[in-house]
């Protein structure tokens, strides 16, 4: 009978620490496995605090690239109401840009063609195409780079710029560059590169160092590096000139810490 009751006690006994011990979060464990349980739990804290954080910064970096983007738009819709220079007359569409609002890399050509005056997109035409597989060839995709133009409106027969058109349009780069805080831009062609250097010299002289532009005099200095226009690389598809762009295109990768992609 004594047997029976000091059974039912250590029952009860046991039952009433089991109810605690769930009641207070806790699991009855063999003692064998608790240090884990408790290395685990600190761990699992750990990694619950730091979700909590990725989470916070994710969502402030969701909240300034849709800043960005609504910023971009503005610029944009000013292009599209823009008469201060003739170009207006003959334009399709205007040509702003497209691309990642918080991109690291900025390229910029000179002027929409007529494939990118007929969709409104810049570098879509067949030295667009020479562009994206540059930029894939580079381990990256059009989306996470912003492609842009010092002209947002195609001059007629696709003739060079002229200086004052570049003088009335520049400020929509300025603006874009300033709201994109690109860490590199890649600077497509004499024309863009000579626009953004303040430089007559040529391409070749301008391309394979490192430069630097400032969007406005105060403004922190953004690398820039100047290579070979696509539409002057499907003209001369040589494997020297191929290896050139390359050349400009890892040095890009290499100032932003990105790897370099094995050429097959
Ligand atoms: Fe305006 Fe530039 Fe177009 Fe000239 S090229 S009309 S400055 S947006």
């Amino acid at each position: 009978m004594n047997t029976e009751i000091d059974r039912q006690r250590l029952i009860n006994t046991i039952t009433g620490q089991l109810e605690s011990d769930l009641f207070l979060g806790g699991v009855w464990l063999p003692i064998g496995r608790i240090g884990k349980v408790q290395a685990m739990g600190k761990e699992k804290m750990t990694t619950d605090s730091k979700t909590t954080q990725e989470t916070k910064n994710s969502v402030e970096q969701a909240g300034i690239i849709e800043e960005k983007r609504q910023r971009l738009s503005k610029v944009g819709q000013a292009v599209a109401q823009c008469t201060k220079c003739p170009l207006h007359k003959q334009r399709t569409n205007t040509v702003p840009g497209e691309g990642n609002p918080d991109a690291r890399i900025m390229f910029v050509g000179e002027a929409p063609g007529q494939t990118e005056d007929e969709q409104a997109r810049p570098f879509v035409g067949q030295a667009g195409k020479l562009l994206t597989k540059i930029i894939e060839a580079m381990g990256l995709d059009r989306r996470d780079v912003f492609i842009g133009n010092i002209l947002k409106c195609r001059p007629p027969g696709n003739r060079d710029p002229q200086t004052s058109e570049i003088v009335q349009c520049v400020d929509f780069l300025c603006e874009q560059l300033q709201i994109i805080e690109p860490e590199i831009i890649v600077a497509l062609g004499a024309h863009a590169a000579r626009t953004l250097l303040e430089s007559s010299d040529s391409i070749g002289e301008l391309r394979g160092r490192v430069h630097e532009y400032r969007p406005h005099p105060l403004a922190e200095p953004i690398k820039l590096i100047a290579t070979y226009h696509p539409a002057y690389l499907l003209r001369n598809y040589s494997k020297d000139t191929r290896m050139r762009v390359w050349q400009d295109m890892q040095k890009v990768l290499t100032e932003l810490g990105l790897p370099i992609p094995k050429k097959e």
